[in-house]
């Protein structure tokens, strides 16, 4: 999701170096000198999958991938030996001494609409499972998207007054640049403690300029009768990712462990069953720390996956709570990329793989 402090700046910098890395080990990995490096496989996080749509201001475009994109990625990861594997089968197939291949693990986060439209023909296609991560105030319309929020309004506001923390304050959002420090002062704000009131202040702003921030939620995200739907179909899984999508690490232990239970069994109501795994929302490292995998394993789930950038190796398999994965990120949609995405040393090379 969005980590701390991307200032646009550092986030320019940072994707050039993930890019150079990406360059350079698709590089080495296409002359075999790089075998070794791929682990065990690779969970992959999506969000959006759809066809591209030119704007202007973009604050998500690393949130966005095409299908075309996703369907040369399995077809290459495929071609290097990669094993197509369901999220929640992943324990059983790490414990396997005699592994076909590397596994490929999809999970796509937060339950867009175009997951159906878009990703699910692809993964069909291919006979890939996948597991979408749902938080049950987005299904049921309760709660906004801040970063959809705040993406529409800002795109349409020329000044936006705010209280990030300190006090009302006006920025201007007049030209693009403006537009996009306006929206990192935002995500700024919201990785700190408070966040619950934030969104709120940012749902006000967003109506009074005419927008319904549960109206963009309703346009973007599957209801429960769609994800009924696609939870029937052989390859879709359904996992538990809270229900009010805030940061689990500033919760108190009541209300983080109430949003796990409850987004459970939430799921549990339009699948029939418990879900088996869990994904922290926005999920790095002040997100989700020990606390919140150890009340994961308590509430019984299988597996929990974060968003630390990373391959599966044999460790994994004793920190099933922690599970890093690796961003598909819509920035980086090129085919020769995919091989050095999952081999993760592009990661080791920048430091970090969100934005
Ligand atoms: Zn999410």
């Amino acid at each position: 999701m969005f980590g701390p402090s991307t200032v646009a700046a550092r986030r320019m910098l940072k994707r050039t170096a993930i890019q150079s890395g990406l360059e350079a080990v698709s590089l080495v990995s296409r002359s075999g000198l790089m075998s070794g490096a791929r682990g065990m496989g690779a969970i992959f996080t999506l969000h959006h999958v759809r066809p591209s749509i030119q704007k202007d201001f973009d604050p998500a475009a690393h949130l966005t991938i095409t299908p075309e994109f996703l369907d040369a990625s399995i077809t290459r990861l495929k071609d290097d030996g990669y094993i197509p594997v369901a999220l929640a089968d992943l324990p059983d197939f790490l414990a396997q001494p005699d592994r076909p291949g590397p596994a490929m693990v999809f999970t796509l986060d937060d339950g867009y609409r175009d997951n159906d439209q878009h990703a699910r023909p692809v993964f069909e296609k291919h006979g890939v499972p996948y597991t979408i991560f749902i938080s049950g105030g987005f299904v049921d319309r309760t709660h906004s998207i801040w970063w959809e929020t705040a993406e529409q309004l800002l795109s349409q506001v020329d000044e936006f007054t705010f209280d990030f923390g300190n006090g009302q304050e006006t920025l201007a959002t007049r030209s693009l640049i403006e537009k996009y420090a306006a929206f990192d002062r935002l995500n700024t704000a919201l990785v700190c403690a408070g966040q619950e009131a934030t969104v709120e202040r940012l749902d006000e702003q967003a109506r009074a300029a005419g927008i319904c921030p549960t109206g963009i939620v309703d346009r973007e995200v599957m209801d429960e009768a769609e994800l009924r739907q696609l939870a029937a179909t052989p390859l879709a899984h359904l996992g538990a990712h809270t229900i009010s999508h805030l940061n689990l690490a500033h919760l108190n232990a009541d209300r983080m462990r109430s949003e796990v239970i409850r987004s459970a069994e939430r799921v549990a109501e339009i699948t029939g069953e418990k879900p088996s795994t869990l994904a922290y929302p926005y999920g790095d490292r002040s997100a989700a720390g020990p606390r919140e995998y150890q009340a994961a394993q308590a509430l019984g789930f299988k597996l929990a996956v974060t968003t630390n950038p990373g391959t599966l190796q044999g460790k994994s398999l004793e920190n099933l709570f922690s599970l890093h994965r690796i961003s598909l990120n819509g920035y980086y949609q090129k085919c020769r990329y995919v091989g050095a995405l999952a081999s993760g040393i592009p990661f080791a090379l920048s430091g970090s793989a969100q934005g």
